[in-house]
């Protein structure tokens, strides 16, 4: 359920209500917009809540959530989340892309890839130390060794990092050098890894499970959001079809659906999505014209000798032009490289 505030209710207003219902024992979760503040009730006994709510003079209206996910409904936070990193901002009138190898290989690899992704203007480098591989046999990552890279890169270059966590476990050790947190699509119902994300503070970029439904992709998001974290970023990366001719569907319906039901920024993956480079510059540029708030590239100087995902990345050039040519699509959609 959540408590709907008078406009212009004062901090403490809200702090006398907030309190009230921490003293009954509720959860609350605090959305500020730009003229209301509203309270996201968790527990049970919400007739209850109810009740007490409706009779406060600072309440305007008490209203119950049917969908599943409550924080990660429009109707707590009717507004577009946008999430500040540096000064960096994903979810609102900029687009964001974040490229780089599908692996940290060594250093001058990384290095390489890292001046490419600056080259062409963006601001993110994406690169996995901890990789979830389908075989054991295949490359895994280089772990502490490929974060100690990602950070002296970061350093080199400015750029900010984003990079895979693999369990609840190595949480702070990923945290340390990443600015924003991946969640692969193989853990995306992961629960106490995301449980472990809830507590910290730092943006979580979740994908969407392999054979995800919406619904269940945002309710791994609700996991996060209930901990306190309400940096998540979804990304679509494409869901398992029939269709063998691409390594998965891309489902670009799902982004103006979940702009729909969600205020939370939304990207799209098209490497992962479609497994083949020759298809990600088209589907870059629908991500956008859907609406996505951003992309996830995968870029490699050298791809035909890439330890992983060689198939699906881009060259360093190939990158360049298409970040150039996306910055039309990004206009036309009134938005921004
Ligand atoms: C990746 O980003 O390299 C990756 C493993 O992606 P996904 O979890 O979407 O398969
Ligand atoms: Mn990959």
């Amino acid at each position: 359920m959540i408590v709907v505030m008078n406009p212009g209710a004062t901090e403490a207003e809200v702090k006398k209500i907030t309190d009230k219902l921490k003293s009954m024992g509720y959860g609350v979760h605090l959305s500020t917009g730009e003229n209301r503040t509203v309270i996201g009730v968790i527990g049970q006994r919400r007739e209850e809540a109810a009740q007490a709510m409706e009779a406060m003079p600072e309440v305007e209206k008490v209203v119950f959530i049917t969908r599943p996910f409550k924080l990660a409904g429009r109707e707590f936070h009717p507004e577009d989340t946008v999430i500040k990193i540096g000064d960096v901002t994903i979810g609102g009138p900029e687009i964001n892309i974040m490229a780089g190898p599908c692996a940290i290989e060594n250093e001058e690899q990384l290095l390489q890839a890292a001046k490419a992704v600056k080259d062409a203007g963006a601001r993110i480098l994406r690169a996995g130390a901890f990789k979830p591989r389908t075989s054991p046999y295949s490359f895994q990552g280089l772990e502490q060794q490929g974060l100690e890279y990602l950070n002296d890169v970061r350093k080199r270059t400015g750029l900010l990092i984003i990079t895979e966590v693999m369990d609840q476990f190595t949480v702070d050790q990923v945290a340390e050098c990443a600015d924003i947190i991946q969640v692969g699509a193989r853990n995306m119902q992961n629960y106490y890894l995301l449980r472990e994300l809830g507590k910290i503070r730092k943006p979580v970029l979740l994908k969407r499970g392999l054979s995800a439904t919406i619904e269940e992709w945002l309710m791994a998001a609700e996991y996060i959001l209930s901990g306190g974290n309400y940096e998540v970023i979804l990304c679509e990366r494409g869901i398992r079809t029939f269709e063998p001719y691409t390594r998965n569907t891309l489902d670009l319906s799902a982004v103006p659906l979940v702009k729909q039901l969600s205020h939370l920024p939304i990207i799209v993956d098209p490497s992962h999505g479609t497994g083949i480079s020759g298809l990600v510059p088209a589907m870059s540029k629908a991500a956008l014209a859907a609406g996505a708030d951003g992309l996830m590239i995968e870029v490699h100087p050298n791809p035909q000798e890439a330890l992983s995902d060689g198939p699906q990345s881009l060259t360093p050039e190939q990158f360049k032009t298409l970040v150039k040519e996306l910055k039309g699509v990004a206009l036309s959609v009134g938005k921004l490289i």
